[in-house]
């Protein structure tokens, strides 16, 4: 088992696997983004390599995200190495699900257990203008395929901005109970700085738009919030399969419970989501004598610096330069 020095168990890894996307969501990436040369982004036999000595570090999930994941060539080969591994008792990817219709069935059979699958609005209009060049109905069409294909764990991901989707949530709400799966309510964090665009003017609390919500959903709290060591507090909705999750890492600092570190892209690996230490692993699987011990060992040795929290909206601290696309989100 990998602990941290503040006795918190690393089960959970979230791996990058691209830093591209064929989207532009407004709070996660600039109009103009500069993605990352090739030879800098780690292959997918490294990609893999970090998985296998993560699960025989004794890791019990794995979530896939980018970027988006689901347009890296040859995706599915890394999802069925890791699928394969002894231990590993989740394989979770984020996807924004355009991609979805053509590759859920490949996904299930390669042991894909759950999809979180990105959505902030049902108006296709608005769904534009939130991810820029998106197609709302690849979406739809994608979260039928993943049903279809058997996947069972489903969560819609959405964020929730005052100017631009305040009034759709409910309608989201509404999607998932009919589609029988949970909705969770992201708010934006500060990540990449965006010149124009003012982050605090559009920035909308779980607070205030869980208060919105109570007055036409009769909301209760899910045992889920005390059996998931995520982020999520979870609200059932009365009446109906749907538990709706809200990620509020303003107003809600889940840090002590935190069983989890990011892989980048890069094979930077990130011991906070809101903090910069990192340790380079692609220097160590490029290094000639590499071996998987080797990487197991660095991995070991970097929880020790693993930061107690995070740091996200306090003056005193660095705002993180580094996109959600570029850290896996
Ligand atoms: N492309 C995939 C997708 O959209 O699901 C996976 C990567 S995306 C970075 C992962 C999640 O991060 C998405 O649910 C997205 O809504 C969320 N996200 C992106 N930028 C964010 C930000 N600045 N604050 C909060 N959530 C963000
Ligand atoms: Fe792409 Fe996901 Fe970022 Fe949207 S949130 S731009 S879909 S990586």
């Amino acid at each position: 088992m990998l602990t941290d020095q503040f006795q918190r168990t690393i089960s959970y890894l979230r791996l990058s696997v691209t830093d591209r996307c064929d989207f532009r969501c407004v709070y996660c990436m600039a109009d103009d983004m500069t993605f990352l040369p090739r030879k800098e982004v780690l292959s997918l036999e490294e990609l893999g390599e970090v998985g296998a000595a993560f699960v025989e570090l004794g890791g019990k999930k794995i979530r896939l995200t980018g970027g988006e994941p689901l347009i890296r060539r040859d995706f599915i080969n890394l999802a069925k190495s890791l699928g394969e591994l002894a231990g590993l008792e989740q394989l979770a990817i984020t996807t924004n699900g355009s991609q979805l219709s053509s590759c859920a069935d490949a996904l299930a059979a390669a042991g894909v257990t759950s999809l979180n699958i990105s959505l902030d609005s049902l108006d296709p209009a608005k769904f534009k203008a939130i991810t820029r060049t998106g197609d709302l109905s690849d979406v739809l069409a994608g979260i039928e395929a993943a049903q279809a294909a058997g996947i069972k764990n489903i969560r819609l991901n959405s964020v929730i901005l005052h100017t631009y989707n305040l009034e759709d949530a409910a309608e989201l709400i509404d999607f998932a109970i009919e589609k029988r799966i949970d909705i969770a309510f992201i708010e934006e964090m500060p990540l990449g700085t965006m010149p124009d665009i003012d982050r605090k003017e559009r920035w909308l609390s779980n607070e205030t738009l869980v208060q919105e919500l109570r007055l036409r959903y009769d909301l209760h709290d899910s045992n889920a919030t005390k059996s998931n060591s995520g982020p999520a507090r979870y609200q059932n909705v009365a009446g109906t399969d749907t538990r709706i999750g809200f990620i509020s890492p303003h107003s809600h600092n889940f840090c002590s419970t935190c069983n989890r570190i990011r892989v980048t892209v890069e094979g930077r690996l990130l011991l906070c989501l809101g903090n910069e230490h990192s340790l380079d692993l692609r220097a160590i699987l490029r290094d000639r004598g590499y071996t998987r011990e080797k990487l197991k060992q660095a991995i070991v040795d970097a929880l020790a610096f693993k930061p107690e929290r995070h740091h996200f909206h306090d003056p005193e601290h660095p705002q993180i330069l580094r996109f959600m696309n570029a850290t896996g989100g």
